[in-house]
């Protein structure tokens, strides 16, 4: 294939916004969509796309050098980029929780244990970023297959 040259061009108006949410490719264009035109981000967010999304920023006992590193990415985008929102997105059938012993929550209920640590990102970061801005939601889809996102109460 010769270079492929996007309609894109740089964007070069500094972000102010951190998403983070899954790898599954079943989400993106639905998650992209809500970012751009129901929270009219345009394209003027920081990405970090994972398996299993913000559960990263959480269970340091369990995978200590997988939340160290989450850590890590986490700390030099919002530092670097000085980012002052933070938009954490779980979803539906997230198949990282199936990897994950059932110990580690205090429900076995998939939902459950997904808001459960978006809360546990939520209080971890605002120990060393009480300044941040923290919304979470969770990604599903309804009975015609679209992508639905609603917010978590924090
Ligand atoms: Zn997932």
């Amino acid at each position: 294939m010769p270079t492929y040259l996007a309609t894109s061009t740089v964007n070069r108006a500094d972000a102010e916004v951190l998403v983070v949410h899954c790898s599954d490719h079943r989400f993106q264009a639905g998650i992209r969509e809500f970012l751009d035109q129901g929270l009219h981000l345009g394209d003027n967010y920081d990405l970090l796309i994972i398996p299993g999304g913000p559960q990263c920023l959480t269970l340091v006992e369990y995978l200590p050098k997988f939340s160290w590193v989450g850590g890590k990415w986490f700390r030099y985008l919002v530092e670097k980029h000085d980012l002052k929102r933070l938009i954490l997105v779980a979803h539906q059938e997230c198949g990282w929780y199936r990897s994950l012993p059932l110990h580690l929550h205090t429900s076995t209920i998939p939902r459950e244990r997904q808001e459960e640590d978006l809360r546990r990102a939520h209080r971890a970061l605002m120990k060393d970023f009480p300044e941040l801005q923290v919304e979470l939601y969770y990604a599903g889809w309804d009975g015609a297959d679209h992508v639905s996102i609603e917010s978590i109460s924090i």
